[in-house]
């Protein structure tokens, strides 16, 4: 096998490439577009095409695409060829800086929330020269956002990249107050952890649900299923470990730091943690390491599950984004200093954030709110659908210090007015402790838990980076003129601790009594389903965070709403036609068979012998009879209101028809044929069980 540092970031037109590529003078005006923002001059962006196409077709490439992520969650490629015809005849590799800068899609085949008139289908792609281009099949694929004509983001990068430049804004000037005055860009750091479930192809297909959905429907719960806990960190099974080298090796080619991988708690779940980088490109990798676990997984026979809840009664899939602050100078913000004034510092963004979370926790909420994630998010097994945040005692005993004007126990030295001298190197804490944590501190990041697998990381990093954009605002608003900046830092905080304190909580998120006490104590909000969260995208104070911050319009906000509740409806509406077809063709008659076969049996046996023992057949005919007659019937009523869904328009109001009439009763009907499937023979069982989806052979 090759050694990886000769393969690592073979299909990615990185630095190196560029240096080499590229003259100086270009490099330099390049890297000062990536790393300052400053505008693209156009013999710089003919230049970089040309290097571009010649290390793409160097490399087999042959055509490009504009590669962009439509606000579907998806991402979008339209292929071009860079061949041109020659004069002489024969053809010439031809690719433009204007065709590096912008693209023009067709945009009506993508969501657009009403953004887009039905009559201006046209929208346009801009290249994004922070993340780098890379080879895919045989295609230069380059990293670009997708907008409107009129300029409306139609994507998911956008929004993004506008967050990250609000919060670098933002931070240097809170950096200033400090004295830190050199630093010209603050970025927003991230790691995104990815699980995923692999099962084997030939089961997959078997399955209608999973094919439909990519979740089953049915299934009823296997005598054992992941009670022993032995699976995380158990050994990985063979055809498993080749994925993952497989998986590795196509990752690394493109420059996706993937780093770890141990099973999960659940049986055939599997986590990834790349090492992180900055949040655009991270979320641009996500994307790409969610494709090839797809296509990898195929080459070896397997299918790789994203859904958030491929399996009940099993631990769903979540991603856990680490987030942090960085600067250009290599400073993490989120890492607690040695000298006391760093400590300042390093509080003063703490309780910014934790302000942010606090203040906006509906907004983070819906930034992760899906169809999916709504099985997960307070199941115990996920963190549950209350925000809070952990800190830790140490941390939270010396914001309780700073509030109450006491010493902080922890330490000798006096105390300062700010309440801190030196602060102990925090245990990085990565136990059990916090597991159940939505938002939790980790040392020197913060970890996010409630994005849903299948979902991109970009809104969530969005909106955090923009609440904790206007956090920091308002503290450098306060601060920037003040004649004291001591004492008014260390009020300000101590106000800030006071309004925000009930976010922060240290135990046991799972707990039924945290949610109790969240809710009514402490009055935070604990929104279960989608059609609860996504309406606070377009209340007042949503809007004016966003306009703020030049982040997302009200349009693009309003057409953000409009999509996440058809989003939600047409999943669920998918999923209930697919329980009633795999109910009707299959499972009603397979139940009716054994049924009949037991009744025959029955019959055999008592012309033969008239005192035979024959309650097996009658008790379980009679309960499989009973069985099939509840599935019957809830077939019948989903059918009839799916009906009535079809008579709605899309928005909040069929987004909760659908939670409320749809969903019961496909609960019910999964109940009543789990029911049947538990006692009906196994060769009679029209489709894999989860006891060979999930400990069959792989
Ligand atoms: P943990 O043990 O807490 O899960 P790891 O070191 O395994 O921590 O890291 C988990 C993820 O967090 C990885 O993707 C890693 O790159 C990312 N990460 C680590 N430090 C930071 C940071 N400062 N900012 C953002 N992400 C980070
Ligand atoms: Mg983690």
């Amino acid at each position: 096998m090759k050694n990886i540092s000769e393969y690592f970031g073979t299909n990615l037109f990185d630095g190196r490439v560029m240096r080499e590529k590229l003259s100086p003078e270009i490099f330099r005006s390049l890297q000062e577009t990536i790393n300052e923002g400053k505008d693209l001059d156009v013999n710089v962006a003919n230049a970089v095409a040309a290097a571009m196409r010649d290390w793409a077709v160097e490399n087999g490439a042959t055509h490009y695409t504009h590669w962009f992520q439509p606000l579907n969650g998806f991402t979008a490629e339209k292929h071009d060829s860079f061949i041109t015809p020659a004069p002489e005849g024969g053809v010439i590799m031809e690719f433009s800086g204007k065709e590096l800068i912008k693209g023009e899609p067709d945009a009506s085949s993508f969501p657009s929330g009403g953004l887009r008139a039905t009559f201006e289908a046209r929208g346009y792609t801009a290249w994004d020269p922070t993340s780098y281009a890379f080879i895919k099949d045989k295609t230069l694929c380059i990293p670009t956002a997708f907008c409107s004509y009129g300029g409306h983001a139609l994507d998911k990068k956008t929004p993004l990249l506008r967050s990250m430049q609000a919060i670098d804004l933002q931070a240097r000037r809170v950096l200033a107050l400090f004295g830190v005055t050199d630093v010209k860009k603050v970025t927003t750091a991230v790691g995104a952890e990815q699980e995923y479930f692999l099962i084997d192809k030939q089961d997959y297909l078997r399955r209608e649900d999973l094919i439909c959905t990519g979740r089953t429907l049915f299934g009823a719960e296997p005598p054992k299923g992941q009670q022993m806990d032995d699976h995380y960190f158990g050994v990985i099974k063979p055809r498993v470990l080749e994925f993952m080298q497989d998986l590795d090796e196509e990752l690394w080619k493109l420059g996706v730091y993937a780093k770890t991988e141990h099973n999960e708690v659940a049986p055939g779940q599997h986590e990834l943690a790349p090492i992180y980088t900055t949040a655009n490109i991270s979320t641009d990798q996500n994307q790409i390491m969610m494709e090839m676990m797809k296509k990898v997984a195929d080459r070896h026979d397997l299918v790789c599950l994203l859904h958030e809840k491929p399996f009940e009664g099993v631990n769903g899939s979540g991603k856990h984004n680490n987030w942090s602050l960085s600067t250009d100078q290599g400073m993490n913000l989120l890492k607690p200093g040695r000298t006391p004034y760093e400590n300042a510092q390093f509080l003063t963004f703490l309780v910014a954030i934790i302000a942010a979370v606090d203040e906006y926790a509906d907004l983070l909420r819906a930034s992760v709110a899906s169809a999916g994630n709504d099985h997960r998010l307070g199941g115990s097994e996920a963190p549950p659908a209350v925000i809070s945040v952990y800190l830790g005692e140490e941390l939270t005993e010396i914001l309780d210090a700073i509030e109450s004007d006491t010493p902080y126990s922890g330490m000798t030295r006096t105390v300062m007015k700010l309440g801190v001298s030196s602060l102990p190197e925090f245990t990085k804490d990565a136990t059990d402790r916090n597991r159940t944590s939505p938002f939790a501190f980790t040392g020197n990041k913060f970890e996010f838990r409630m994005v849903g697998s299948s979902d991109s990381i970009a809104d969530a990093n969005t909106f955090l980076n923009t609440a904790v954009a206007e956090e920091l605002r308002k503290i450098a608003d306060l601060l920037e003129h003040s004649d004291d900046f001591d004492a008014d830092l260390h009020e300000m905080l101590k106000g800030l601790i006071r309004r925000h304190r009930r976010i922060i909580f240290n135990g046991n998120g799972y707990d039924d009594n945290w949610k109790e006490e969240a809710v009514t104590k402490r009055g935070l909000r604990d929104l279960r389903t989608t059609p609860d969260c996504i309406p606070a995208l377009t209340t007042f104070k949503s809007i004016d965070l966003f306009s703020t911050h030049r982040v997302l319009s009200e349009d693009e906000l309003r057409s953000r709403e409009e999509i996440a509740l058809e989003n939600y409806t047409k999943t669920i509406a998918i999923e209930a036609r697919t329980m009633i077809d795999m109910a009707n063709k299959l499972i009603l008659p397979a139940v009716s068979a054994y049924t009949a076969e037991l009744c025959t049996s029955l019959t055999v046996k008592l012309s033969a012998v008239s005192d035979i023992d024959c309650d097996y057949e009658r008790s379980v005919a009679r309960k499989l009879a009973a069985a099939n007659g509840e599935i019957h019937r809830n077939t019948y009523e989903l059918k009839k209101n799916l009906k009535k869904l079809s008579c709605m328009e899309y928005g909040l109001g069929s987004a909760e028809y659908v939670r409320d009439s749809v969903i019961p009763v496909m609960e019910n009907l999964r109940k009543a044929a789990d029911e049947a499937e538990s006692i009906t023979a196994k060769d009679y069982w029209p489709f894999p069980t989860y006891a060979d989806l999930l400990f069959g052979e792989i």
